[in-house]
């Protein structure tokens, strides 16, 4: 599943390219490095090898996180929490894990259609973490999944942000009695959104109306 649509998928750029900082290369980090590729070995993990060259520049390693890269390459064996097992995301599951306002149905996200998931993504992700979309690389997934300090703090924010924006939305029809064109000119003016099509000002009166919809009990 995707982010439910175009103004929620926006919200990712406020936080998200704060972090390509590779981690320093001393000699520490290059030693485990030089010995996950080792044990890669020793597994005869082709594809681990691959993936070790490619996150190193983004990942500090130690000998935790090698054990947990290799546990990862294990056959998963826990049903996906979010899909449920079945590789999709449908309304019934968005319901469940109250994500009405934020996703939209679709390929499940967290198991990448596989329906089972390792151990230690079961761990390490919840299920309803509103972040880890297929809006997500790989290489933030794996952050995630081994518990990278700021790929965790992208997801806090990022939701902070979408609580941010349906809050807002809410109270400025309840409390401030603004009409949805209002609301929406009020949006773009704060994001600094210019131009705005006719189309996407639709698409965002629609959110609006859902949002409305969702959080009218909590106003009455
Ligand atoms: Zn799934």
């Amino acid at each position: 599943m995707r982010p439910k649509n175009v103004w929620i998928r926006q919200l990712q750029s406020t936080s998200y390219h704060t972090d390509n900082t590779a981690s320093p290369r001393n000699n520490s980090v290059a030693i485990t490095i030089f010995s996950t590729l080792v044990t890669a070995r020793a597994y005869k993990a082709p594809h681990l090898l691959k993936i070790v060259t490619y996150v190193s520049p983004y990942v500090s390693f130690n000998i935790k996180k090698t054990i947990m890269i290799i546990n990862l390459f294990q056959k998963p064996t826990e049903k996906c929490p979010r899909c449920l097992g079945k590789g999709f995301v449908d309304n019934d599951d968005i319901n469940r894990l109250n994500k009405k306002l934020e996703w939209a149905s679709g390929k499940c996200a967290y198991c990448y259609e596989k329906g089972k998931v390792n151990k230690l993504t079961v761990s390490n992700i919840p299920a309803d973490l509103s972040y880890l979309t297929l809006e997500r690389t790989k290489i933030e997934r794996w952050k995630l999944i081994l518990g990278n300090k700021k790929a965790k703090k992208r997801a806090k924010l990022y939701q902070e942000n979408l609580n941010d924006l349906i809050n807002h939305i809410s109270k400025q029809y309840f409390v401030g009695e603004l009409d949805f064109e209002t609301i929406a000119d009020l949006h773009f003016a704060r994001f600094e959104k210019h131009n705005v099509s006719v189309k996407e000002k639709k698409e965002f009166i629609k959110y609006i109306g859902e949002v409305v919809k969702e959080r009218k009990e909590k106003f009455e």
